[in-house]
C-alpha cells in the first residue's frame, strides 16, 4: 500500500520506527471531531500518553519508542 493514498476516505501511512526499523501501516480516517486512528498492523500499537492532553501516540511494540509520526489528515 502507499503511504498517502486515499482510500474510501482513509489515508494509509507507513510507519517505520526509527529505532528498530521495524515498519507498520496506520489507517487514518477523516471525522468531523478530527482525524481518526482506525487501524495499525505491523509492529505497532497505540496507547494514551502520560501527559495532558492524553493524545493517542503510536508505540513500536519490539523496542517500546514512541512513534514521531502525526496524523496525515
Ligand atoms: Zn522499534
Amino acid at each position: 500500500m502507499i503511504s498517502g493514498q486515499p482510500l474510501d476516505g482513509t489515508v494509509a501511512v507507513a510507519i517505520t520506527c526509527p529505532k528498530c526499523e521495524a515498519s507498520g501501516t496506520a489507517i487514518w480516517e477523516a471525522e468531523k471531531a478530527g482525524p481518526c486512528l482506525v487501524s495499525l498492523s505491523g509492529g505497532f500499537y497505540e496507547r494514551l500518553a502520560k501527559f495532558v492532553p492524553y493524545t493517542l501516540e503510536i508505540v513500536c511494540h519490539t523496542c517500546g519508542t514512541r512513534q514521531a509520526q502525526k496524523s496525515p489528515i
